[in-house]
């Protein structure tokens, strides 16, 4: 009876996710290593197919096979009027799978000219175009995955710090399309996936060698986000997306070499104007900027600890607003949200002198340009526009990225201290940007 119980308890967590069934084991959350399913495309009218190898296209609504077709074979997939052509053939079907005939390594499935490893599935269920799908054990999606993050030709303990901050990121935004059909889409909101073309030898070894190793707090996989440099120093969570994680915290960077690690960026100030006008903020005519100068030290109100802006206001002439330092990032296209705003008068870099009665020649000066630190009447935080001719808004700051979770150019810098062939030094990496976490074999 006794026994009877535990096996009813065994099915139950068998069947209670599909995905991630929890082992019976404390140190293996996986059976065994789960698929993943990546949209790659939405709203498609045609989809071109082929395959390296031989390939069959089935239906999945009755499981028939619709065709077999030798490598090389084209086939198109349409839809016009919510009927799906193969090769101008009507196929009454919602979904279709593509998968090789043989379990070939090196031969992939071409989608719309990309090469893919796994099986491929075309479904017209969401109206307004065909979805292409590609499903595919989690360790073959991270081959793609990681050299398009960080340079494969980089240190291979920063790689492979890079392949366990994928697979954790990966495991735990499964589910996130879930309403679309998939797992996770192809592009920068969850990660770039460009299938088997952009693999490396490298970065699959820097995978392989990880295989199956998880960040787990609380033994769960974290959110293991990541950023290219952090400019100094990370930052703590709450104060990027308001919301606390045990783990991400700030810590020191190593990230001087990074090539953004200092940056500039200069506007005019009706182009900073029309950029907050195209996200919705029509203030007027922009007459001036507030927010605390940038002190890494500082405790003021509208900057975190570590300098990141939280809030800064742009002030119009009909109206001001208040915006949070990664609206102000994202709208206008800064690299990070630790910077500071000061207003400029360039030189002219060349001047006339009058030389005797007929000659006029062009000199260059090589003068500082002339920084306006506001109006004696302003505090320090206010940066008036003047109106002069030629007067820029200088944005002046460190660091690529949000700055939370692992430094890209910080566990570069990490891993070029140790040698090659210190094999288990990625580990170091991860627990000094992500802190207080276990660092486990899931399946
Ligand atoms: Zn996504």
């Amino acid at each position: 009876m006794k026994l009877h119980k535990i096996c009813l308890l065994c099915m139950l967590l068998l069947f209670s996710n599909l995905n991630s069934i929890f082992a019976s084991s404390s140190a293996e959350l996986y059976l065994s290593e789960p698929n993943i399913r990546v949209g790659l495309w939405t709203k498609q009218s045609s989809v071109y197919i082929s395959g390296e190898a031989p390939f069959t296209l089935k239906n999945l609504d009755n499981s028939q096979v619709v065709g077999h077709y030798e490598a090389n074979a084209k086939v198109f997939v349409t839809v016009k009027d919510d009927k799906v052509m193969v090769n101008d053939k009507i196929i009454n079907l919602k979904a279709l799978e593509i998968s090789l005939q043989e379990n070939n390594v090196d031969a992939g499935i071409n989608v719309n000219k990309k090469k893919y490893r796994g099986k491929v599935t075309i479904s017209n269920v969401n109206k307004g175009g065909l979805t292409v799908i590609n499903t595919l054990p989690i360790e073959q999606y991270l081959y793609s995955i990681v050299p398009s993050e960080m340079p494969a030709s980089w240190h291979i303990e920063a790689v492979k710090s890079q392949a366990v901050a994928a697979r954790t990121f990966a495991l735990n935004n499964m589910h996130k399309h879930e309403a679309e059909g998939y797992d996770v889409c192809a592009t920068t909101h969850c990660q770039v996936y460009n299938g088997k073309t952009v693999e490396m030898d490298r970065s699959t070894k820097a995978v392989d060698d990880t295989n199956g190793l998880v960040m787990l707090y609380k033994g769960k996989p974290i959110s293991a986000v990541f950023h290219s440099s952090a400019g100094g120093r990370t930052e703590n969570c709450e104060d990027v997306w308001g919301t606390y994680l045990p783990y991400l915290r700030s810590v020191e960077d190593y990230d001087q070499g990074a090539p953004n690690y200092k940056w500039e960026k200069k506007m005019t100030p009706s182009e900073v104007q029309n950029k907050l006008q195209a996200a919705g903020y029509n203030i007027g005519t922009l007459q001036a900027i507030e927010v605390s100068p940038l002190n890494k030290d500082s405790k003021a109100d509208d900057r975190s600890s570590t300098g990141r802006i939280k809030t800064m206001c742009f002030i119009g002439d009909k109206g001001s607003i208040s915006l949070e330092g990664s609206k102000v990032r994202s709208i206008l296209g800064l690299n990070s949200t630790l910077f500071d705003v000061s207003l400029i008068v360039p030189n002219e870099k060349k001047i006339d002198v009058q030389i005797g009665m007929y000659y006029k020649k062009d000199i260059d000066v090589n003068l500082p340009p002339y920084k306006e630190k506001g109006l004696l009447n302003d505090k320090e935080n206010i940066r008036r526009i003047t109106g002069r001719t030629g007067e820029l808004v200088l944005f002046n700051g460190f660091g690529w990225g949000h700055g939370l979770g692992l430094s890209q150019w910080g566990a570069k810098a990490m891993a070029e201290k140790v040698p090659e062939t210190d094999s288990l030094y990625f580990k170091e990496i991860l627990r000094h940007y992500y802190q207080g976490i276990e660092i486990k074999k899931v399946y």
